[in-house]
């Protein structure tokens, strides 16, 4: 349930996990009796404990079931909940539970709710928390929102729009034919600019209606909120008008359409009872236009009348008592009252005529009868005024929730056309193209691009190198190429291709075909996650056991660096073995990144998988990254290289080129063997004894290299000779 927007929805869940990951609820509600078992068994890994989510548990009468359908028909006022769709009996003690919290924790002021729906199991691709977080989908490295797929794509105008949107991203749909139809809603504002700008413009200047609606059902709303509903639905309609214009919309846009509409009657009222900017609060009054009530125009015309009453016997007072400096004044201890100096005060104390009030430091203050009676026929009159208006807010407030569900409906059309077109001018401004989807089992990506490392290197000024990628007969491919390579950025964006096509997006590619996946897996080698007291390898192992466990023909897994965490040839053998299980038995499709030079042997010995590495050209002794992924094997790993590119000594890059010399040399001897007979050749020290002759040669050889002899005089020569012979000294 999201109380702010008054949707409910229940599922049956065979991931639970993975659909908390979804949702990231706030509060979870769970029977009293499931709770304490927990707690008893000390069962810390049930997802619900892992999640952020806070747990309530709930007395068990809450999730009867039977009691359930009468709390539900007494809550929408149905005599059946047929209309809304087949409950199950978990599914009934689930929304009871969820109806009867409501009612226990917002007393008196219950939340609009829209008709409970039934989400099938399935709908949405299943994408864990770990995957999540590793894809960066809507919160970035730094955790939070910049730097995340969603900050990237993010172009909506209002805030159910981008609610919308987050929330289209966190759940991918998998079947083709609802994908489509998203699609084609975001083709048509992509190729309809005009159509993009003014619906946008419109969408930008119009209140959040989902968010007024829902504070005015919670008691918490204000006249303000009541302007919001007027003026956003009005705005509803001025879009409805726009798109009427359109010839054959898409149908999703069509029925948006007849969404928006057909609140005439209620902007209507709110127009004539409401004045143009109305305070936030009730109680400020001044807010119900003139005209719209008499009782509350004569208690205004009462109250401002008696101000005027007020100036008239000021003046009076002033011309029969001849004191000029005379006022009437108000504050809020004495009311009305008369004030004038003390000299001619002390004359008037006398006037049995005056009754004395109060005597200050430099004035007195003095009442009459008269002032008096004026001063209770306005303070009635004021309150008659505020009492009315706050009824008359009341009413409103009620005519706009008995349209609660109509509201409600044109909002989620609002968010959808603005989720839809923003996508639509991200697809236009960023040359994205709209993906195939079908029940395949394709996966043909055409010049791909990583979506948020390529908004990065533009506005750093450079260019991000697109690559192919097709699982369609070969399903595994292993990548290999040194670190910094782009094998990450090549694995990721696979994926977050695949999410945006499934969400109903264009993407950044050329071409993309996809056979809907049902999950997604993306993990990287141990991940820290000390935090939670695993180790790292232990993670990374929990997380491999879940996608060996879950992953399915339909599924797309992406593992990064896998079995990195252990030593190496423990390491090796686990990869080996998972990457053979996934081709054999579980049948994804994948992408693996690995540094393991021996698992590209694999890619020969199963029937469904290749290798394919990162390009990269050596230049006098230096590595340059070219980013584009080619068919075959990675020859070398290039550490040392890269090493150098990080800016290590010297002196160490050129001991480890000594060492990878030896290593490389293909020794007979195998494994420990080889490594102990390496160590013994090279003694532990001798790098850092080879450095000092190592650094001044550099040195010399530079200071020669800028000697030009013919330019020198005989004494300049026999400086540079000193000068060379300190140089080795050092
Ligand atoms: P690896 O996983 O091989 O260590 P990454 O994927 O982390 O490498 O990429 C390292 C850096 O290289 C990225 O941060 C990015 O700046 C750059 N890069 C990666 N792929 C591309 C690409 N296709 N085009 C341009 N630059 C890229």
């Amino acid at each position: 349930m999201d109380i702010s927007t008054g949707e409910i929805a229940v599922a049956a869940v065979s991931h639970l996990g993975t659909d908390l990951a979804r949702l990231s609820p706030s509060e979870i509600l769970v029977s009293d009796r499931a709770y304490e078992g927990w707690i008893a068994n000390a069962d810390d890994t049930l997802p619900m404990l892992e999640s952020a989510a806070r747990v309530t548990p709930l007395g068990t009468a809450s999730f009867d079931s039977t009691s359930a359908e009468k709390r539900l028909r007494d809550l929408y006022k149905v005599r059946s909940l047929d209309g809304f769709g087949a409950f199950t009996r978990a599914q009934l003690s689930a929304l009871g539970a969820l109806v009867d919290y409501i009612a226990i924790t917002q007393v008196g002021a219950a939340p609009h709710l829209s008709p409970p729906r039934v989400e099938a199991s399935g709908d949405a691709m299943r994408i864990d928390a770990a995957t999540r977080r590793n894809l960066e989908l809507v919160t970035g490295p730094e955790g939070t929102r910049k730097g995340s797929l969603l900050a990237t794509t993010d172009r909506t105008v209002t805030g159910g729009g981008a609610r919308l949107l987050a929330a289209r991203l966190a759940a991918p749909l998998t079947d083709p034919a609802r994908i489509h139809a998203r699609l084609d809603a975001l083709a048509l504002f992509r190729d309809d600019s005009a159509l993009t700008e003014d619906i946008r413009a419109m969408l930008k200047a119009a209140p959040d209606i989902a968010r007024a609606l829902s504070r005015l059902s919670l008691s918490r709303g204000g006249p303000r909120d009541l302007a919001a509903l007027r003026d956003g639905l009005d705005a509803a309609t001025a879009i409805a008008t726009r798109l009427e214009a359109l010839m054959d919309p898409p149908e999703q846009v069509a029925r948006a359409e007849t969404m928006l509409t057909g609140h005439d009657a209620l902007t209507e009222t709110l127009r004539a009872a409401l004045t143009a900017e109305p305070p936030l609060l009730a109680r400020d009054g001044n807010f119900i236009a003139e005209g719209h009530d008499t009782a509350l125009d004569a208690a205004r015309s009462l109250r401002d009348d008696s101000r005027l009453v007020i100036r008239d016997l000021e003046s009076r007072l002033k011309s029969e008592t001849g004191i000029t400096p005379l006022k009437v004044k108000f504050n809020n201890v004495l009311g009305y009252f008369i004030e004038t100096p003390t000299a001619p005060g002390e004359a008037l104390a006398k006037d049995p005529a005056f009754i004395h009030r109060q005597t200050m430091a430099s004035a007195m203050r003095f009442t009459t009868p008269e002032l008096a009676d004026l001063d209770t026929r306005i303070a009635q009159a004021a309150s008659e005024a505020t009492t009315r208006e706050l009824a008359l807010f009341e009413t409103l407030r009620e005519t706009a929730l008995a349209s609660a569900d109509a509201i409600a409906r044109t909002a989620q059309a609002l968010a959808m056309l603005d989720a839809t077109a923003a996508l639509g001018d991200l697809a236009a401004a960023q040359g994205w193209t709209r993906p195939k989807i079908d029940a395949s089992d394709a996966f043909h990506i055409e010049a791909g691009r990583h979506p948020v490392v390529e908004a990065a290197l533009t506005a750093a000024n450079e260019t991000f190198v697109a690559n192919d990628c097709n699982l369609g007969e070969d399903r595994l491919w292993m990548l290999t190429g040194p670190n910094m390579a782009g094998k990450s950025t090549f694995l990721r964006q696979n994926a977050l291709i695949a999410i945006l096509a499934q969400c109903g997006s264009f993407v950044p590619a050329t071409s993309a075909h996809i056979g809907a996946l049902d999950a997604l897996y993306s993990r990287v080698g141990a991940s820290d996650d000390l935090a939670r007291g695993h180790s790292t390898f232990m993670v990374e192992m929990v997380e491999t056991a879940t996608i060996l466990n879950q992953s399915t023909a339909r599924s797309l897994v992406i593992l990064d660096e896998i079995g990195r965490g252990t030593a190496t040839f423990d390491g090796l053998s686990i990869a080996w073995a998972v990457l053979e299980h996934l081709h054999d038995v579980n049948g994804c499709r994948g992408l693996f990144a690995t540094h393991y030079h021996e698992l590209t042997e694999l890619a020969a010995r199963l029937s469904h998988a290749r290798n394919a590495a990162m390009k990269v050209a050596e230049w006098e002794g230096d590595i340059v990254f070219l980013h584009e992924v080619e068919p075959g094997a990675a020859t070398r790993s290039y550490g040392v290289q890269v090493a150098k590119k990080a800016g290590l000594p010297p002196a160490v890059i050129a001991r480890a080129r000594d060492v990878l010399g030896r290593l490389e040399k293909g020794d007979a001897k195998g494994g420990e063997a080889r490594i102990r007979a390496i160590v013994d050749d090279l003694p532990l020290f001798a790098a850092i004894a080879q450095e000092p002759p190592d650094a001044p040669t550099d040195a010399v050889r530079e200071t020669l290299g800028s000697l030009d002899p013919d330019a020198l005089s005989p004494r300049e020569a026999h400086e540079a000779l000193y000068r060379l012979k300190g140089l080795l000294d050092r």
